[in-house]
């Protein structure tokens, strides 16, 4: 029988992880596959991890890894699939913002119809808050026009991958994971199932405004290095309008001769032009830290305790 892992990283759920469960259980008896679920306690101070432990008791496909701290959602989701064994793997949130309804349709793609990869994307942001969606909305079109890896506008983490695809995605060893580009980046054939939005079950978004703000820069960074280039063309620009105003003044000066005045105007250039050469550096520096980063090489997780035996 084919067996199927869910990876689901959790952070203070403790509300959410039996919701969850009861509903993995209702879903099992409907799909003819083994499925088994590998929490990961990504540092929660709640009592999550005492919560998986007593489902792993009771439940042999129940895995859990626990972090040493915090890591993020983007090292459990890696976690997760590094510990996972099944023919099929997803990412899934414990909140069941990602409907295990769709579950068994995911499979039925990608046997029956040779898909490699069944994503769901939701088509509406129902509930969120509206500034939230429009800069959602228009982070995706910044970063599609600026990098050759697509990102598709309301594509969830939860989306059934082969094991091909998954050794693929392992084979990418950056630090800096920005998943959403990772999943696109590896290629394969993929289906997209849409759904409505679901409001999580309990507890709340673990995702401040600033916070997304800070993984959408993440995301830019990682995958496009447009941002360099348009720091070279300003400068370009900013050389050219130079040149053409020391022509002008030259020419200006020998006609009319040279009474002094406009230091006001000079006053706006130089604070013009030594923002726009922060903001250039500022760009340079964004890269060089994530290089630092990746040059330390630490590793993106420190596990403290599993169940998780590769063997079984
Ligand atoms: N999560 C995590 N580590 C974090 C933040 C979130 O493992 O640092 C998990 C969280 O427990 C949930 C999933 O990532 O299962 C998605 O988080 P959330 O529902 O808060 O995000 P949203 O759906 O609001 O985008
Ligand atoms: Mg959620």
């Amino acid at each position: 029988m084919k067996k199927v892992d869910l990876v689901v990283p959790c952070y203070n759920e403790e509300e959410s992880i039996p919701l969850f469960y009861e509903e993995i259980k209702k879903i099992r008896k409907d799909i003819d596959a083994l499925i088994e679920i590998i929490f990961v306690n990504d540092g929660s101070k709640d009592k999550s991890l005492e919560i998986m432990k007593e489902l792993s008791k009771k439940d042999k496909l129940v895995k859990y890894i626990s972090f040493s701290r915090n890591f993020g959602k983007e090292a459990a989701m890696l976690a997760g699939l590094e510990a996972s064994t099944g023919d099929y793997v997803t990412i899934m949130d414990v909140d069941l913002q990602d409907p295990p309804s769709l579950l068994s349709e995911m499979i039925r793609l990608i046997e029956e119809e040779g898909y490699d990869i069944v994503g769901t994307r939701r088509v509406t942001r129902k509930g969120e808050p509206p500034i939230r969606s429009f800069f959602a909305r228009r982070f995706y079109k910044i970063i599609n026009r600026m990098s050759k890896v697509e990102m598709v506008d309301g594509a969830r983490d939860y989306r059934l991958m082969t094991r091909q695809v998954v050794n693929s995605i392992l084979e990418l060893k950056e630090y800096n994971r920005y998943s959403k580009g990772l999943f696109s980046y590896v290629g394969f054939n993929t289906k997209w199932l849409e759904y409505e939005n679901v409001q999580r079950v309990a507890g709340e978004t673990k995702w401040s405004f600033w916070k997304l703000f800070i993984y959408a820069i993440e995301g830019i960074v990682a995958f496009t290095t447009v941002p360099l280039t348009l720091a070279a063309i300003i400068g370009i620009i900013f050389c050219l309008i130079a040149f053409v105003m020391i022509i002008f003044i030259i020419v200006k000066t020998l006609v009319y001769g040279d009474p002094t005045s406009g230091w006001p105007s000079m006053a706006c250039i130089i604070f013009l032009v030594s923002g726009v050469q922060l903001l250039c550096v500022g760009v340079i520096g964004e890269y060089i830290a994530k290089m630092y980063l990746e040059v330390k090489n630490r590793p993106v997780y420190i596990i403290k305790e599993s169940n998780v035996n590769k063997n079984d």
